[in-house]
């Protein structure tokens, strides 16, 4: 089936301006071919070899190719193991669902349903807001400025930016912003602000069905909540009776350092959203995990054709041995701090830039107040072969997220590699 002339050419990336919707959008930061992948490390036709510091937006936590994640499902599909079955039984799925339930459900003493939305994130929070609609009978879900949920309408109508939320073509309801933890800078309790809100027949705020938040802002620029301002929301909603959801579809499967992200927080979510890094090896995969009580769905309700895909449920349950005990985390702690310390030193050592560093665990950043410095540290960093997006509502904040599984070696090359991007952009400045 190969096509010896396409195969023997290589691929200019003009291939992908000729027929590619002008939607594309990260080609256009990283404009090159790749070809191969492995840990932290991604190749192009060239043969230029990249330091992977965004792994996948989060979703090649355990980096690329994980030979163990890799040999299952090569061996699963080797033993003609079922592909596709809709949400009937398989022998993967139970596998899965077993795990899930004794690495992390039970040790966190923790009874959820599990249940699979299509394979998106943006699936596993419209089914959260549906459910928490149906099961509360209200129509309003409060959310928060800067927060992403993703690209469909509901997940759209409970994102912040406005770009994003144009897209849309239509209004967009039934969603209430409130200010995240800091929005109005540190002296301002937002949490004292919204309950004042809800508490107050004047205000216009009408009860909502669920509160919606990510622990860590990750599209939104690396806004941090601390763990007190999420453990304070916790109590609002059981206060006023509110259904509490985390997204964590990001933030999950240990970016932060433990498997949820609000572990720390001691939070009891009633509704957690996972995809990205959840099927361990890349595929596509989300879960949306409910409190028994609120299982009320009826067959069939919140249906779809890939809710639950078994090459994924194989990697997924095999990447959870990495939450079996806390090794991974510890590293994690370790490295994080690394990166702090480093982020720190370059946004000092580089004054002109006016950079401050920010973020928690293997989500980390600095924001730039100088125009497009973010941007422009970003297209140095991949002449140099290092990938690093760039995140915030004006694409001020670099955004260091590299895969867990990333050894010290790695770091400290792709470490390295920033602080000579922001040099490079800091030395162009005059002044
Ligand atoms: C990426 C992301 C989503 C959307 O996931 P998709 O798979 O792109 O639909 C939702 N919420 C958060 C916090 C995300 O980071």
């Amino acid at each position: 089936m190969t096509n010896a002339n396409v195969m023997e050419k290589p691929q200019t990336i003009e291939l992908f301006e000729e027929l590619e919707s002008q939607v594309r959008s990260y080609i256009r930061s990283f404009p090159t071919v790749f070809t191969k992948a492995k840990g932290y490390r991604l190749w192009d036709e060239a043969g230029k070899e990249y330091i992977d510091f965004f792994a996948g937006a989060g979703s090649l936590n355990y980096g690329h190719n994980h030979p163990v994640l890799k040999q299952k499902v090569i061996d699963y599909m080797m033993e003609d193991g079922v592909v596709h079955s809709l949400d009937m039984a398989t022998k993967a799925k139970a596998e899965f669902l077993k795990r899930f339930e004794q690495i992390i459900l039970k040790p966190r003493g923790m009874d959820h349903k599990i249940m699979f939305p299509g394979p998106t994130g943006t699936n596993s929070v419209e089914a959260a807001l549906k459910i928490a609609r149906k099961v509360t009978g209200r129509d309003t879900i409060m959310c928060f400025t800067n927060a992403f949920h993703g690209m469909t309408m509901g997940s759209l109508s409970i994102t912040g930016n406005a770009m994003k939320r144009e897209g849309a073509g239509v209004a967009l309801h039934n969603s209430v912003f409130m200010p995240y933890d800091g929005y109005f800078g540190e002296e301002v309790d937002t949490v004292d602000y919204i309950d004042a809100m809800l508490q107050d027949n004047g205000s216009g705020v009408d009860k909502p069905a669920a509160i919606i938040f990510e622990t860590v802002q990750g599209e939104g620029g690396i806004n941090v909540s601390s763990y007190e301002w999420m453990k304070r929301i916790e109590q609002l909603c059981r206060r006023h009776d509110i259904l509490l959801i985390v997204d964590d579809v990001q933030m999950g499967c240990g970016r932060t350092g433990t498997f949820f992200s609000f572990e720390k927080a001691g939070i009891e979510p009633d509704i957690i959203c996972m995809s990205k890094s959840i099927g361990g090896f890349g595929l596509p995969f989300a879960i949306t995990l409910l409190r028994p009580e609120l299982d009320i769905w009826k067959p069939g309700e919140h249906n779809g054709t890939f809710r639950g895909n078994n090459l994924s449920f194989v990697a997924a349950a095999e990447a959870l041995s990495f939450w079996a005990d806390t090794k991974l985390t510890e590293k994690i702690d370790r490295q994080a701090e690394q990166i702090q310390e480093t982020l720190e030193s370059v946004a000092k050592a580089y004054p002109k830039l006016k950079g401050s560093a920010r973020g928690r665990g293997f989500i980390q950043g600095i924001a730039f107040e100088a125009g497009s410095a973010a941007d422009e540290i970003s297209a140095e960093a991949f002449k140099r072969g290092l990938i690093m997006e760039t995140s915030g509502v004006e694409s001020q904040v670099l955004k260091v997220m590299p895969p867990l599984t990333i050894d010290d070696k790695g770091l400290n090359e792709g470490l390295e590699l920033l602080r000579q991007s922001v040099k490079a952009v800091h030395d162009r400045l005059d002044g």
